[in-house]
C-alpha cells in the first residue's frame, strides 16, 4: 500500500509536540503580553510529533511530479533541467540578503550583474538595451506594448491602436494588448502553420501599432516568410514584436534583432533554465531596438562614465514603471548562473539539440499520431490525437486528454494538450535539450503502447490513470464544486 492511499492529514494528538523548552521562568510568557494584545488561548493548532509532521511532508512531496522526477515534455512551457548550480549562487548571502531600498554605492556586484546579464541578453538577441524589470512573459508582453504605444503617441500618431496577433499565438498575446488598452486583429495561419501573408497585408493600415509574432511559432514552425512580413510591417509604419518566451531553438544561431524585430521578452524561467510552474517566480526581460531605447521602464541601471560605477534611476522619457524594483533578482541570478555555466560555445548548442530531439521524437511517432504539419520542426511539434481513435463511437473513442491521462501511468508528465486551438486534438510536445536518447526512447514506447491499447483496450486509456495519487477527477464538478481539502 502506497503512502497516499491512506493520506490523513488529521495527525494531532493531545498533548504531543515536536520541541522542549527548558523549564525556566521565561518558559511561559503569555502573561508578559498585555491581555489586550493576546489572542484567545490555546490557539488551535495541530499537535504532533516531529517524524509524523516530516513523514507528512516528505509523502506529499513525493506525490508531485517536477522535472528532477521525470520526463516533462510540456510544449511551449521549454521543462528543461535546471542545474542546481544556479540555486546554489541565487543563495549566496550577499544575494539573496540584499533589500532593494540599498544605496547603489553598497549593492555594485548586484547591479553588476544586472548590466552584464542585459549585455549578454543583447548579443543573444540583436537588441539594443534591455530592462529586466518585468516579474514574467505576460507582464513583459505588457511591458513591450507600453513600450510600442508609447512610441507612437510620441510621435503624434495617435491613430495606432490595433496590434495584429496570429491565430496560433499563445493566449496571452492578445490578453496583454487587450489589457494595454489596444485592439486586436487576428491574421489566419496557412494550411503549412505559418503566418498567411495574403491575410496579413490587408490588415496593413495606418492603424497599426504592430504585430506581435512568436518564431518559431507556437506549432514549432519557423516563419519563413518573415522577411517580408517584416518589410511590409515597418513600410505600413507599424513595429514588429517578439514573444520570445520559448528562445530554445534560436539560442546561439538566430537572433530576432537581426530579423528585424524591435521589441521583444524572453522568459528567463523557461529558456535560461530556472525553475517555474505552480505560479513562479519567473523574469520576463524586455529587449528592444535602439530608437526604442529611451522608451524602457523606470528604474534603468547603467553604468556611470565618469566613475565606472553601476547606478540605478528614473527614466523620465520611458514608458511607464511596470515593477517597484529591478525584477526578479534570484531568477536573474539563476539565468546569469546557467549562461556563465554554458559559457559562448555551448550555448550553442542548446538550439540544435532542442531541434534534433523534437524532430526524433516527431519522427518515431508519426506513424501512429496524426501529424497536420509535417515539415521540419524547431523544438517541439504538435500531434492531432491518434490516427486510430475510434472516432464517431461513444464508448470506444480516444481523446487526446485520455492518452495525456493514460501517460501519467507510464511516469511521464503529460505534454500541453488541446493548445494551439487550431487542431481539435492538439498534442504538444517539446522534449528540450536536456533529455538523453534513453528518456526520448522510452517516451516514444509509451507513446506507442498508449496507441496500441486505443485499439485493443480503450477502456483502459478512458478511465487513466490508474496508479497516481489522484486518480480521474470529473472535469465538470472539479470546476464548478471544486473540494479543496480533503
Ligand atoms: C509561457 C509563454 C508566455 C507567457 O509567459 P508567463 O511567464 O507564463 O507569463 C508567453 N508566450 C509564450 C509563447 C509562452 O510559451
Amino acid at each position: 500500500m502506497k503512502y497516499y492511499d491512506k493520506l490523513i492529514f488529521e495527525l494531532s494528538k493531545e498533548g504531543r509536540t515536536g520541541f522542549s523548552l527548558p523549564d525556566t521562568e521565561w518558559a511561559d510568557t503569555t502573561d508578559r503580553i498585555p491581555a489586550g494584545l493576546r489572542r484567545e488561548l490555546p490557539p488551535d493548532l495541530p499537535q504532533v510529533s516531529e517524524p509524523d509532521v516530516v513523514r507528512h511532508y516528505v509523502n506529499l512531496s513525493n506525490m508531485n511530479f517536477g522535472v528532477d522526477t521525470g520526463f516533462y515534455p510540456l510544449g511551449s512551457c521549454t521543462m528543461k533541467y535546471n542545474p542546481k548550480i544556479n540555486e546554489e549562487m541565487a543563495s549566496y548571502p550577499g544575494f539573496g540578503g540584499l533589500h532593494p531600498l540599498q544605496p547603489d554605492d553598497t549593492v555594485q556586484g548586484a547591479l553588476s550583474i544586472y548590466g552584464e546579464l542585459s549585455d549578454w541578453l543583447c548579443s543573444l538577441t540583436g537588441m539594443a538595451a534591455f530592462t529586466l524589470n518585468p516579474f514574467a512573459g505576460a507582464h513583459g508582453e505588457l511591458t513591450g506594448l507600453m513600450i510600442m504605444r508609447s512610441y507612437h503617441i510620441s510621435r503624434g500618431d495617435l491613430k495606432r491602436t490595433k496590434v495584429i496577433v496570429p491565430d496560433s499565438a499563445h493566449g496571452t498575446n492578445p490578453a496583454s494588448a487587450a489589457v494595454c488598452g489596444l485592439q486586436v486583429v487576428q491574421v489566419k495561419s496557412t494550411p503549412d502553420g505559418v503566418i498567411d501573408i495574403g491575410d496579413l497585408k490587408p490588415l496593413l493600415d495606418d492603424t497599426v501599432a504592430g504585430i506581435m509574432m512568436t518564431n518559431p511559432n507556437t506549432l514549432g514552425l519557423f516563419e519563413t516568410g518573415i522577411k517580408e512580413i517584416e518589410t511590409s510591417v515597418h513600410a505600413a509604419g507599424g513595429l514588429l514584436y517578439y514573444d520570445g518566451a520559448n528562445m530554445n531553438a534560436l539560442l546561439g544561431k538566430v537572433r530576432p534583432g537581426d530579423m528585424g524585430f524591435d521589441i521583444m521578452h524572453l522568459n528567463l524561467h523557461k529558456t535560461f533554465s530556472t525553475p517555474h510552474g505552480g505560479g513562479g517566480p519567473g523574469a520576463g526581460p524586455v529587449g528592444v531596438a535602439e530608437r526604442l531605447s529611451r522608451l524602457l521602464p523606470s528604474p534603468v541601471v547603467r553604468k556611470s562614465e565618469k566613475t565606472g560605477k553601476y547606478e540605478t534611476a528614473g527614466n523620465p522619457t520611458g514608458a511607464g514603471r511596470i515593477s517597484g524594483f529591478m525584477g526578479n533578482f534570484g531568477v536573474l541570478m539563476k539565468a546569469c548562473a546557467y549562461i556563465l555555466s554554458l559559457g559562448n560555445r555551448n550555448i550553442r548548442k542548446v538550439g540544435p539539440y532542442s531541434v534534433l530531439a523534437a524532430n526524433y521524437v516527431k519522427e518515431s511517432l508519426k506513424d501512429l499520431y496524426k501529424l497536420p504539419v509535417s515539415t521540419l520542426c524547431k523544438h517541439e511539434f504538435v500531434f492531432d490525437g491518434l490516427k486510430e481513435a475510434n472516432a464517431g463511437d461513444p464508448e470506444r473513442e480516444v481523446t487526446t486528454l485520455d492518452i495525456a491521462k493514460r501517460l501519467l501511468d507510464y511516469g511521464f508528465h503529460a505534454p500541453t494538450i488541446y493548445f494551439p486551438l487550431l487542431f481539435h486534438q492538439s498534442i504538444m510536445i517539446e522534449p528540450t535539450e536536456t533529455e538523453s536518447k534513453e528518456t526520448l526512447d522510452a517516451f516514444v514506447a509509451a507513446m506507442r503502447t498508449i496507441a496500441e491499447e486505443a485499439v485493443s483496450d480503450p477502456g483502459l486509456l478512458r478511465s487513466a490513470p490508474h496508479n497516481t495519487p489522484v486518480r480521474r477527477p470529473d472535469e465538470t464538478l472539479a470546476a464548478t464544486h471544486p473540494k479543496l481539502k480533503i
